[in-house]
């Protein structure tokens, strides 16, 4: 990332073009936006300053850029610069043309156990990268996974660091703020119970399972019934749609969606777990 980009409201229309819309969030908008001078296509993420209620706003957007900042991974959405003019911040980033994991998911249906185990290792291989760097996504979800092209084996990366927060990992201290998003949300964070890290290993696990069946493991049509299923970790394996999975596909999800925080799997346990290799090897012909 860098800050290259400095200057006003003018300097970013003097620099860019605005294409097509990508996405709306609560405070943002995001287009593809396109360098006049050199025609390269990126993504920008524009945030209303006149949406901010509070101080803590601003800070929370300043925080969401001051991460993307101090991140470098293939798998994290790269921070090519922002701006902050009069009336907005923009953020530009590298443009994931291949949309959200989300409508990939909805597209097909659900994924092969291999094309499952793909997209699971990279992102394990992202959050390992951020919890060795001390910081919580907190808010993994198909949505906040980026497709980098609309082919099979498109590069995948997490996006959205609206919510993600540097943690003091040296020290016992852990976060107590609710956010999340409730389908992904680990327990200890409903129940207000200090947490870390191991919140984001949970919504891998939702994730997982997602990817593997086309439906989520906690669902209600009510938010307190679905808050009070995933408080409870009460989940199943309905066997009319994982009798077909394998073994270690669903050891894999068990031991991720824990309510102890301390007993489930590390990304970089998650990337030594023997469905990961196994689904990976399947189509490599032996010798
Ligand atoms: P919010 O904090 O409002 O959720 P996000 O950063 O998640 O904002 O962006 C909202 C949506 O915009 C994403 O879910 C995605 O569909 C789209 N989007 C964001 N960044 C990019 C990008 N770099 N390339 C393509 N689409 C993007
Ligand atoms: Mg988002």
């Amino acid at each position: 990332g860098g800050d290259d980009l400095e200057g006003h409201d003018t300097e970013f229309e003097r620099r860019f073009k605005i294409g097509d819309k990508l996405g709306q969030g609560a405070f943002a908008s995001v287009y593809v936006c396109i360098d006049k001078d050199s025609g390269e296509e990126s993504a920008v993420k524009t945030i209303n300053k006149a949406a901010f209620k509070s101080e803590s706003d601003y800070a929370a957007t300043m925080n969401e850029i001051k991460i993307l900042e101090g991140l470098d991974h293939p798998n994290v959405i790269n921070l090519k610069g922002w701006i902050e003019g009069e009336t907005k911040i923009y953020v530009v980033t590298d443009l994931a043309k291949g949309g959200e994991l989300f409508d990939r998911i909805v597209q097909k249906e659900f994924y092969s156990e291999r094309d499952a185990a793909i997209v699971v290792q990279k992102v394990a291989e992202a959050l390992l990268y951020l919890h060795e760097n001390g910081i919580v996504h907190r808010d993994l979800k198909p949505e906040n996974i980026l497709l980098m092209d609309d082919s099979d084996d498109a590069e995948l990366k997490l996006a959205d660091f609206g919510f993600a927060k540097a943690v003091d990992t040296s020290s016992e201290t852990a976060l107590l703020t609710s956010c999340g998003t409730p389908a992904y949300v680990a327990p200890e964070i409903l129940t207000g119970k200090p947490y870390s890290l191991q919140v984001d290993m949970w919504s891998l696990g939702v994730l997982t399972y997602i990817l593997l069946v086309g439906y989520p493991p906690f669902f209600s049509e009510n938010q307190r019934d679905l808050l009070r299923m995933v408080k409870k970790g009460a989940y199943s394996f309905d066997p009319q749609y994982w009798d077909p999975i394998s073994d270690s596909a669903k050891d894999l999800i068990s031991n991720l969606l824990v309510m102890d925080p301390a007993k489930r799997l590390s990304a970089k346990e998650v990337l030594e777990h023997e469905w990961i290799a196994q689904s990976l090897d399947k189509d490599i012909t032996p010798a």
